[in-house]
């Protein structure tokens, strides 16, 4: 529920009627040309990767990777975080979950943990008490990068970043601590072992239209080309 002013009333009845529309325009453009394709992949599923990314509206998993319906098995949250691993935990275990059945269940032979640019849910991580007071569930799970944090601030204390670039090196950071918890998790460390799984680390840097993917032997991310 939002807010419900006349102007707000008008504005939501423009947003539902493109929701409908969508839908309409789905069946014809989309669904109808590729009928035999649909009716395939209603069948099963058998994604070759996991994504691991932010709520973020702006960022659309299968529109930047050029992928179609059945290739990716996808986890958003704010932040893409991934929750520590425990295996009696009770908490965040939404998230917990994808990435149990996506790699046990679904055996895929990709995780991707994809940050972006701008992204609100670093940004949070730097706000005070206060200004998170009615947020509660969101301050719970912005726990999950309390680490990301210390180590930026830091590196600001000893200059070797700037205050300017804390936002982008948050983000890039945010990737590689959220791959160290994925790391903690037996079943993935057994996989990467054996060579059966791959994980991968994005920056998406939403004006450009780049995706920069971690290099683990440079320590930074490189611009797919
Ligand atoms: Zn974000």
């Amino acid at each position: 529920m939002k807010k419900t002013t006349n102007d707000d009333n008008s504005s939501q009845q423009i947003n539902y009627n493109r929701l409908f529309e969508g839908i309409r325009g789905f069946k014809a453009n989309e669904h109808i040309p590729k009928k035999e394709f649909f009716a395939q992949l209603g069948k099963h599923q058998n994604p070759h990767t996991l994504y691991i990314g932010c709520s973020d509206s702006r960022v659309v998993p299968n529109l930047v990777t050029g992928t179609i319906p059945g290739e990716l098995f996808v986890v958003r949250n704010i932040g893409n975080f991934v929750p520590f691993y425990d295996k009696n935990s009770d908490t965040f275990v939404a998230t917990s979950a994808v990435i149990e059945y996506a790699v046990k269940q679904l055996q895929v032979d990709n995780i991707v943990v994809c940050g972006h640019s701008n992204c609100g849910g670093c940004e949070a991580l730097y706000k005070s008490a206060k200004e998170m007071k009615d947020l509660p569930h969101t301050k719970k799970w912005l726990e999950l990068a309390a680490p990301v944090k210390k180590i930026v601030e830091e590196q600001i204390a000893k200059n070797v970043i700037s205050i300017e670039d804390r936002s982008t090196y948050t983000e890039q950071m945010n990737v590689v601590v959220q791959i160290s918890h994925l790391m903690k998790y037996p079943y993935i460390r057994k996989l990467l072992k054996q060579g059966e799984l791959t994980i991968m680390g994005w920056w998406y840097n939403i004006e450009e239209g780049e995706i920069y993917n971690y290099d683990d032997e440079l320590k930074r991310f490189i611009r797919v080309e």
